[in-house]
């Protein structure tokens, strides 16, 4: 996938941000593996539960989109489509304490991602691009300390072709020279291909199962590479 070129100047990057600049899924991961201990389901596996939690948290982000008051809403769903019972406000409160161990979790930069984004917004546009509820996602950013590389910020509600599309007008990108990096093929990768843009897959270990997609192989004219490191950014622009 991955062919050498010159380096790029005055692109557009549009970069996504959890799992692509900062550590996010990890900390779901751990909250949800102390819901599924803290269940301990009498017939149900751990595999099970972490399923039907999947299908709980789809449909609760279609209805209230993305963030962690919609987590907790599919924590409790799971909880009780499970268990058949009511849930007391003393277990309402232990999974609320689930959700709110994410909100709690310091930002954990990715390697290199200060000095690569540093170096590149000297010389490229830079615009943030997520999705997700407004509050949590700018709380985050003002806390990782990378607001100063970003000519703009974008969250939007969901990251398909159209938004990209709107997101191409309303910057005036120029789509040949612009540019989506994220770690999601779902997300990041698929829907900018489909918009025009070039794409960039940085892949994360521990991607959310929800953003799992074959990554699309790049319409003619169009150019996606797959970088192991996000610091390997700089080769290319
Ligand atoms: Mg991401």
């Amino acid at each position: 996938m991955t062919e050498p070129f010159a380096k790029l100047q005055q692109q557009t990057l549009l970069f996504d941000a959890d799992d692509t600049l900062w550590e996010n899924n990890i900390y779901f991961e751990r909250a949800i593996a102390a819901f599924i201990s803290y269940l301990d389901h009498r017939v149900h596996t751990n595999e099970e539960v972490r399923e039907h939690l999947n299908l709980c948290e789809r449909a609760t982000i279609a209805e209230y989109g993305y963030g962690l008051q919609s987590f907790r809403r599919s924590l409790v769903a799971c909880f009780e489509q499970l268990t058949d019972t009511e849930i007391t406000a003393e277990k309402h409160a232990r999974i609320v304490a689930f959700t709110e161990s994410i909100s709690m979790a310091e930002i954990e930069l990715l390697p290199k991602v200060a000095e690569t984004l540093k170096d590149l917004s000297q010389r490229h546009r830079c615009i943030l691009v997520t999705k997700g509820n407004l509050e949590e996602q700018t709380d985050k950013l003002e806390r990782s300390g990378l607001k100063p590389f970003f000519s703009a910020v974008e969250v939007l509600a969901e990251k398909k072709e159209a938004a990209y599309r709107e997101l191409i007008s309303r910057h005036v990108c120029d789509a040949p020279n612009t540019w989506m990096i994220g770690n999601s093929p779902r997300s990041d990768v698929n829907p900018a291909l489909a918009a025009g843009l070039n794409a960039i897959f940085v892949p994360h270990d521990f991607t959310w199962v929800l953003e799992h997609e074959v990554v699309d192989n790049p319409p003619e004219g169009q150019t996606l590479l797959e970088l192991s490191r996000f610091g390997d950014l700089l080769e290319h622009f």
